[in-house]
């Protein structure tokens, strides 16, 4: 009989969906239906049954095609590599979970690697605004209940988030929003008319490029002075009516995106929003969120802050101390100074979505691609090691955008023999403890956590 799973995790993007409900075989091999997931959600789950998944890792030949070999095979030549290596580079993350993201960190340790995570080419300036200005967030449940006032800048949910508007910002009833979007005025801030801008009450068509004047003028108008008769290509009644919305407003949720953090300004254009809800809650309550973009790609800065104190592009090499400076130790600068010699690609695909000129920098240099499936990043590698896909085929703790954390499900059985990238990066710092004859002792804490008697005895010894 098949059988319904229920309160499943989508692990795709930010929303984190976690209320999917999926139909399976009754062996628990395949999937059959998937109910309440957007479109991409949907298609992320049936693509677990895709037959043609790799099952076994994949080495470039000399003469340019990938062969088949052993996962001792692989394991072995990624430990050696890495250890080889000067100065590796380990990339990714934003789609596994939170157990993945804690075990690469002893291997990245180990071999004296930079690691860094997808928010370097996403919201990465968005962390930079927050160390200098603080982060005035909320949990998206605050937004559903409280908020009135929505604003989306530089962000297109309708189409990067697809559920955000019905879980979270624009049509839920909440508590003190029981009538769901008729109670909402939702603005819109984007060069384009998306399908978001066509839902909003009002849309600012600013110029692009320009958000940190408009949020200028917004901050200027709020505090009662004047602005020119046209700001960023808005005119100043308009500008003027936003504001007195925001102003007037019982809670305002500032969601923003790579508008904000990809156009002129980037960090400072957050800085500036940052800086605008400080201002607004002398009025009102206000509140602002990063539209983050994978399901777990908060994970990481929560994960590697507790480990190194840093979120992303954390330098390792010293050996000593962890070291941090975005524009120095973020990947893409690192692979354009062509600083690294060897390119380790988890959960995303740079191949795919690095500058062509980074990626040309990464190739002369060992690459090794961990993932389910086939993606540029495997097809461009020189090791390609397949792992279970988090939150379909391996459990996990993923965070959602507003760093909530969630217990995501495992809805069918992994492919027989291909790990997850907790046991896959296990495997690689235990082989690399044997090859520099060290003490594996990250797995001997990790067992004794599984297996607290073992401490006991300790203790009592
Ligand atoms: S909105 Fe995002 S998390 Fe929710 S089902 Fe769609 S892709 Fe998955």
């Amino acid at each position: 009989m098949p059988k319904l799973i229920k309160n499943v995790g989508c692990p795709y993007c930010g929303s984190s969906c976690d209320d999917i409900e999926v139909l399976v075989s009754d062996d628990e091999t395949q999937i059959i239906d998937v109910h309440n997931a957007c479109i991409i959600g949907n298609n992320l789950f049936h693509h677990a049954n895709d037959p043609t998944r790799p099952r076994l890792p994949r080495m470039r030949q000399p003469d340019g095609s990938m062969k088949e070999i052993p996962y001792p095979e692989a394991i072995d030549w990624m430990a050696k590599t890495m250890l080889a290596a000067k100065k590796p580079l380990i990339y990714g993350f934003g789609s596994t979970n939170c157990e993945g993201m804690s075990a690469v960190a002893r291997i990245a340790e180990k071999s004296g690697a930079v690691l860094d995570n997808c928010a370097t080419i996403c919201h990465g300036p968005s962390f930079l605004a927050i160390f200098d200005n603080g982060y005035p967030s909320c949990t998206l449940g605050e937004a559903k209940n409280r908020a009135d006032v929505v604003v989306f800048w530089g962000c297109n949910p309708m189409h990067a988030h697809p559920r955000h508007t019905s879980r979270y910002s624009i049509f839920p009833r909440g508590y003190f929003t029981q009538k769901g979007q008729m109670q909402r005025t939702v603005i819109s801030v984007d060069p384009r008319q998306t399908d978001t801008a066509k839902l909003a009450d009002i849309h600012l068509m600013l110029d692009q490029g320009h958000d940190y004047e408009l949020f200028d003028a917004f901050r200027t108008v709020m505090r009662g002075y004047d602005i020119p008769d046209v700001v960023a290509g808005i005119k100043k009644e308009t500008i003027q009516e936003a504001v007195g919305i925001m102003k007037k407003a019982r809670f305002v949720m500032i969601f923003f995106g790579m508008g904000c953090t990809h156009s002129d300004g980037r960090n400072h254009n957050v800085d500036h929003a940052i800086s605008m809800v400080r201002d607004l809650n002398t009025f009102t309550k206000a509140s602002i969120m990063a539209m983050r973009g994978h399901y777990n790609i908060a994970g990481p800065g929560q994960v590697w802050s507790w480990i190194f104190g840093f979120p992303y592009c954390i330098d390792l090499s010293k050996g000593t101390h962890a070291h941090m400076n975005p524009g120095e130790t973020s990947s893409v600068d690192l692979a354009m100074r062509d600083e690294v010699d060897c390119f380790v690609n988890v959960g995303a695909d740079a191949g795919a979505h690095f500058p062509i000129q980074a990626v040309q920098h990464l190739k002369k240099h060992p690459f090794i691609a961990v993932d389910p499936n086939f993606c540029m990043a495997s097809e461009i590698a020189d090791l390609h090691i397949p792992v279970r896909i988090a939150g379909v085929d391996e459990p996990g703790v993923v965070y959602r955008m507003d760093n909530v954390p969630i217990q995501f499900k495992a809805v069918i059985k992994g492919l027989p023999g291909v790990p997850s990238d907790e046991e896959l990066f296990d495997m690689v710092y235990e082989r690399m403890c044997e090859l520099t004859n060290t003490q594996p002792i990250w797995l001997a804490a990790k067992e004794d956590r599984k297996h607290p008697s073992n401490i006991s005895a300790v203790n009592e010894a």
